[in-house]
């Protein structure tokens, strides 16, 4: 057990100094008494390492307190708890990505100095807070959402349980599902299909509940829409019981049940865990293969895959759909990568760091075929396996990924690919190069297309709702 689990580490630090402090000793004595160097208990004492929990009972004994005392969620005193607020907001990325220096809020900073950089502080969360793109609503639905799926690894036991009870219904006993087995569940279940031409535009399919009728685009497959995945989807919010969504939260969840239910169903639990156990016994894990032996499309089979991979091969995961503008559309993780975000947690609508594999593949000489990178970012090495749909509002990278240790199940786990992100710190990547800047600065005049909901997301630069390298490099291919 460590001590982080249930405890902030900066406050475990500032009630152990103020603790040692109010029984007049020194560092170096605490040290001796607990047989540490004193720079080890100088981490702790800063909240910067996580003790051992034998380490922490030496330290509770030496000052002759209770573990239970040290442990307590409350700041020691008033100052403390400013200082413990200031180290949080200044780890915080809408700070690090200013590019500012952080103050140490030790004893020589001057009580006054900390009550005016809290204030401001807290003022800037509040500014950056209003101008979010993502309505509240939203936001708070998709935060929940991942902590959801999070907690779940990604898997839906009950939903994998209706999903193979259906299978059993229509007696479907081989891998993958066919058009002929679709049918077959939709009568079962006591539905029609019917394909008509005048579908509103806004509808992937309705349903007349009184005679069990479900209607369907006559023009199936626009483009990455698999026509028999909109029919169990929509199968999928009956079998599933779904009532009136009460709200946006509740209809965010009926709609990831019911694409649940549905890959569940072209992908059936079993046969996919067989499939995905082989490949891995040959270290061959690649969402092309999982993707092309049930026929679905790229993004079903690398959700499918973030369902199964943890739950029953302990490999955790992340999930990305990046627009080629370089911003996410969707994200999850279990692995603990750290999505960009903005001030409210939102992840929506965030431009994502250079470096990563999901941008980095735009700029790859052959982008439509297997992409592998390893990328070291400040939470670890991760490895992605990345692809690029097409799609009717442009191109979209599809990645997944895993930390460094689980890369070798996949194929293109060896991969000599790898970059360094150092997001976000804005030297990373948010801002153009120097020698760029130093060519272009005061030359270019880019004209931003306005698109609201994108124009919070852009980092800030120099040009508003622009991104300032991309036109300094559009200009350098051109000169
Ligand atoms: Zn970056």
């Amino acid at each position: 057990m460590t001590a982080s689990q249930s405890v902030d580490l900066v406050t475990l630090g500032q009630r152990l100094r103020h603790l040692r402090r109010t029984r007049g000793m020194t560092l170096e004595q605490l040290s001796a008494a607990v047989g540490r160097a004193p720079s080890q208990l100088s981490v702790i004492e800063n909240g910067k390492r996580e003790p051992k929990l034998s380490v922490l009972q030496a330290i509770a004994a030496a000052l002759d307190v209770s573990l239970q005392d040290l442990l307590r969620p409350e700041a020691p005193s008033r100052r403390a708890g400013l200082e413990i607020e200031l180290a949080h907001l200044q780890k915080a990325p809408a700070y690090q990505g200013l590019g500012l220096p952080s103050v140490r809020a030790g004893r020589r900073l001057p009580a006054d100095a900390l009550e005016s950089l809290i204030g401001l502080h807290r003022e800037l969360q509040r500014l950056l807070t209003e101008q979010s793109a993502t309505p509240e609503v939203a936001r708070r639905a998709n935060a929940q959402l991942r902590v959801n799926m999070r907690e779940r690894d990604n898997y839906f036991a009950e939903i994998e349980q209706a999903a193979a009870n259906v299978l059993r219904s229509v007696r479907h006993a081989t891998g993958p599902l066919s058009q002929r087995g679709i049918l077959d569940i939709a009568a079962q279940l006591g539905f029609t299909l019917h394909y008509v031409s005048d579908l509103p535009g806004s509808t992937r399919s309705v349903t007349d509940l009184r005679n069990r009728r479900i209607y369907l685009p006559q023009v199936a497959s626009n483009k990455g829409h698999d026509p028999r995945a909109v029919v169990l989807q929509t199968l999928g919010h009956f079998v599933l019981g779904h009532a009136d969504p009460s709200d946006y939260g509740d209809f965010l969840r009926q709609r990831v049940e019911a694409n649940y239910f549905a890959a569940a169903l072209l992908m059936p639990e079993t046969f996919a865990v067989e499939f995905l156990r082989e490949a891995k016994a040959d270290r061959a894990l690649a969402i092309d293969d999982f993707r092309d032996a049930f026929g679905v499309s790229y993004e079903t089979a690398a959700h499918r895959f973030t369902n199964l991979a943890t739950h029953h091969f302990g490999i955790p995961v992340h999930f990305t759909r990046v627009h080629e503008s370089g911003i996410v559309y969707k994200a999850y993780e279990n692995d603990g990568v750290q999505f960009p975000a903005d001030v409210t947690g939102a992840i929506e609508g965030q431009p994502v760091c250079r470096k990563w594999a999901s941008r980095e593949i735009f700029q790859a000489d052959d982008r439509y075929s297997s992409f592998y990178q390893f990328t070291d970012t400040a939470a670890g090495t991760y490895w992605c396996t990345v692809h690029i749909e097409s799609t009717r509002s442009g191109e979209f990278s599809v990645t997944v990924g895993t930390p460094f240790e689980h890369a070798r199940w996949f194929r293109g786990g060896d991969t000599t690919r790898r970059t360094v992100s150092r997001c976000p710190d804005p030297t990373c990547c948010r801002r153009p190069p120097a020698d760029l800047v130093s060519r272009w600065s005061g030359s270019a005049w880019p004209s931003a297309r306005v698109h609201s909901h994108l124009l919070a997301a852009l980092p800030p630069g120099t040009f508003p709702g622009v991104d300032a390298q991309d036109v300094y490099e559009f200009l350098d291919r051109r000169a």
